[in-house]
Formats: C-alpha cells, structure tokens, sequence
C-alpha cells in the first residue's frame, strides 16, 4: 500500500494543543506515519481527528418523512413502527454512509429498531457487511429488551382506552412475549462471535433500565465485567423516565446500576438530561460516558442536558446524533456547533471551554465506540482518523487574515465542507462523496423501497392517533403529576 501525502493549512492536532500551519500528514498502514513542515503556503486544508457519533441507531427514515413532528419522546417511540421493514444491508449502508460523509468516523449503532426480514445473527451479518463497505467503526450495541412495552407502568389500562381495533393493532404489533434474558443475552454473545473484527464490534445495548427487567440487566452487567464487553444504554432522558425511576429505584436509579456493575468505564449512557449531582458525581466516579444527544432533544421535546453541571464534576461527555440531527442531515459538524452553543456558558461563566468541546465530538465519542484510547490524536504512530475539510472554502470570506482555524470550524463548518475523511488509514470520503459505496444510489433505492413497503405498516398508521392520544393522557395522569 502507498502511503497518501494530505496537504495541510492548518492542522487541529487535538483537543487542547493550538493548531499548527502548513503541514504535510503522511498516512500509510492504517497510521499517521508523518507530520511534516511544509516549504511553502501551498493551498492545503483543515484536518483535524475524525469526529465520533457515540449514540445513534442505524435509522434511515427522517421524521418528516413519516409525519411524526412535534411529538415527545413517549409517543414517538411508537412512531417508529411506521417506517416499513427493508432490506438491512440497504438501510444500515445508507446510515453509515450519510454518517461518513457528515465528518463521523466511529458511530455507535444502538439497533434498536431490527428490520426482522430474517433471524437476527442474519441481519447483524448484514449490518457487519455495511460497515466494511463504508469503512468507518461501528460498534453494534445490540438491542436487549423485555419490559414496558407501551408505558413504563402496566399497560392494561391503557389498552382499555383504545377502540377494539386499535386495541388488536397495538397487541399484535406491540405486545409479543419477549424473549427471556438468558437467550438475548447469549445472542449477543453468538452475533459478536460471528461478526467482530476490524472495523466493526459488538456492544450490549439494553434499550434502557425502565425498559429492562433486573434479571436481564444483572446478566448484562455480570457478562461485561467477565468479558469486557463494552455496554450502551439510554438513561434519563425524559422527566417521565425520572420519574418512574425514582418509584422504582428508591436507592436511586444510577446507584442500583453500580450496584449491578453497570457504571464503569466499559458503559456509556445516552441523554442523562435529568440526572441528579450525586448521579453526574458517581458517573465521573466511574469513568463512565455520558453521550450528549442535543438536537434529539429539542425535537422530541426531552429538555436540555444539565452539560456544564456535568463537566464541572469531571464528567466524560461525548456527542450523539441519535438519528435525530437537527436539519434531518446526520450533519456531525452542526451538532457539534449547536451543542457549543447552547452549553459553552452564560455570559462571561463559561461552561464548555472548547478543549471540552473537541473532547466531547473527538475522543470521548471514539472511547465510548471503541474502548481505545489511542486515537483522536493527529501524530506520528496514531490511528489515521483524519477529517478534511474544505479549507479554502472556510476561508473564502475573510477579512482578517489570522483569524483561528478553530473560530471558523465552530462558526460555520457543515457537512457541504466535508472533503475526506479516512478511517484506519483507509480513504472513506474523497471529495465529498463515499468511496465504498454509491450512496447517491442506494438512497433512491432505499426510498423507492420505503414507498413500496408503505402498506405493510397501514394497520399501525391507523391506529396511532388513538394511541398517541391514550399515551398522552397516560403520562399526564395521575401517576405522573409532580
Ligand atoms: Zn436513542
């Protein structure tokens, strides 16, 4: 293999160190094998480590796309159902291809949401394939769930308030008998036995501890402190969550996950957004991660994550997506942007310094996906996770000629400005464009099978104005008053 020569205006070699100008990044075996001065100012780009997407799950299918605006996180989740079942190299290349070319090179998918056309170790193959194909890392977090399926109560009086045919509907697409914990907990075992390697590696992703009976999360966590298998779940992310845990967990929901081996540096956890003081301290106690989901938030109406409170009590915090960018685009560098904004301070108390933020979308992300810590670092002997931007263009408009390469990657850079990315050495988007796969191509593919598919979910379309509004009621009532 030869190595490849990126040229470089200015290069962001981490988190804390100040840019450098005029290098040359010499790329060769999977590593950086070189940073070199450059003779003269050459037009070169911005490049700094590759951005890492740490909570996300795979999905393909906008909220637009499927009507599901405007509705909070509780009555959305049902919403999902909606999107049609296709073929799951299709969707999982399409999801990973649109994160490549967002500047992502590590993305944690959380498969929450298994297409189910055949048996699962099947599907995960599938999943594996499209992650080589596009060639970023990808950890598959596999979904192990099998309580509170509608609500995180006993739904029987739920069910009461529906028509007989919405009441058929929600029981057959909702209320299938789970599987016992012992078996999910051994697919995942099986699935990464059979679908691990460079590239690609498997996580336990129970969906989140009110949707997870105590059996399935006690062999989850006694099966990670014996393997060293890598755990991501949801955790706190709505005030209806808060709330059922502390019925719940009268101990407290984060302390009876330390109890079980659950909070620990090998476990990250998406949102948080109600999370107490005494929770953020023993999470940073810990070394757990914290993946913060920004846009997500703000659409499906699930608050804003206490970020600063978090970082103040030495918190390791990293950026999701959670499928859920805020312009629908699985644009890394907005999210990026938008998290800095709404966390980095009030006034002159600043928050988030911007060291905070680097770690946040660099190596935190990539230490949550990865288990590594090697890497989100441009320097001889690391891991090649380079992304290029289009610096000329970032620079096109100015007036001051020294203003700091970071000023115009945190006041403007979106994924228009994406030029390459390589993951491991290899050169994943080159101008702009995925090189493993055609992906112009496969979206159209994927939206005429989406159209194609649209009947088969008729039944559930039907029945959703019923049960939205029999979960609103649900969490409005009694049980959930403050
Ligand atoms: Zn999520």
């Amino acid at each position: 293999m030869t190595a490849n020569r990126i040229e470089v205006s200015w290069l962001l070699p981490n988190a804390v160190d100040p840019a450098l100008a005029n290098r040359i990044i010499v790329v060769d075996e999977g590593r950086v094998a070189a940073v070199e001065a450059k003779q003269a100012a050459a037009a070169g780009d911005l490049v700094l480590p590759a951005l890492a997407n740490a909570h996300d799950h795979a999905r393909v299918v906008r909220l637009s796309q499927v009507g599901s605006l405007d509705v909070p996180l509780e009555a959305w989740l049902p919403y999902l159902t909606l999107i049609p079942a296709v073929d799951p190299w299709l969707a999982s290349a399409v999801a990973f291809g649109r994160t490549a070319r967002g500047g992502v090179g590590s993305v944690m998918a959380h498969y929450t949401r298994v297409q189910g056309l055949t048996d699962f170790p099947t599907e995960a193959r599938a999943v594996a394939k499209a992650a080589r194909d596009v060639g970023i890392q990808v950890a598959l977090a596999v979904h192990c769930r099998d309580l509170n399926p509608l609500v995180y109560d006993p739904h029987d009086r739920l069910l009461e308030h529906l028509s007989p045919a919405a009441c058929a509907c929600v029981s057959r697409r909702f209320l299938k008998p789970p599987l016992p914990p012992a078996e999910q907990v051994a697919m995942v075992e099986a699935v990464a036995a059979d679908i691990e390697g460079p590239g690609i590696t498997v996580q336990y992703g129970p969906a989140g501890v009110q949707w997870c009976t105590d059996e399935m999360l006690r062999r989850i966590g006694e099966a990670s402190g014996r393997t060293g298998r890598r755990v991501h779940m949801h955790l706190l992310e709505t005030q209806y969550q808060r709330n059922w845990a502390d019925r719940t967990y009268p101990q407290g929901i984060v302390r009876y996950l330390d109890e079980i081996g659950l909070v620990n540096e090998r476990v990250s956890f998406a949102h948080c957004i109600w999370l107490r003081p005494g929770e953020m301290e023993l999470i940073a106690e810990r070394g757990a991660t914290i993946v913060i989901n920004t846009s997500s938030n703000f659409i499906v109406s699930s608050g804003i994550a206490p970020v600063g409170r978090m970082l103040r009590r030495g918190c390791r915090i990293a950026m999701g997506l959670d499928g859920l960018a805020f312009d629908e685009d699985e644009d890394a560098l907005r999210e990026m942007r938008l998290a800095y904004v709404v966390h980095k301070g009030s006034g002159f108390d600043i928050r988030m310094a911007r060291a905070d933020l680097l770690r946040f979308a660099t190596e935190n992300g990539r230490f949550a996906v990865t288990g590594q810590t090697d890497g989100a670092r441009i320097a001889p002997g690391a891991p090649a996770d380079l992304l290029i931007l289009d610096w000329q263009r970032l620079a096109a408009e100015l007036v001051e000629p020294d203003v700091p390469a970071l000023d115009l990657l945190l006041a403007k850079a979106r994924q228009e400005h994406v030029k390459g990315l390589y993951v491991a050495g290899r050169e994943v988007v080159r101008d702009g464009a995925v090189t493993g796969i055609d992906l112009p191509a496969l979206e159209v593919e994927l939206l005429s099978a989406l159209r194609a598919a649209f009947d088969t979910t008729a039944d559930v379309r039907a029945a959703m104005p019923e049960l939205r509004a029999a979960l609103q009621s649900h969490y409005s009532g009694p049980l959930y008053c403050a």
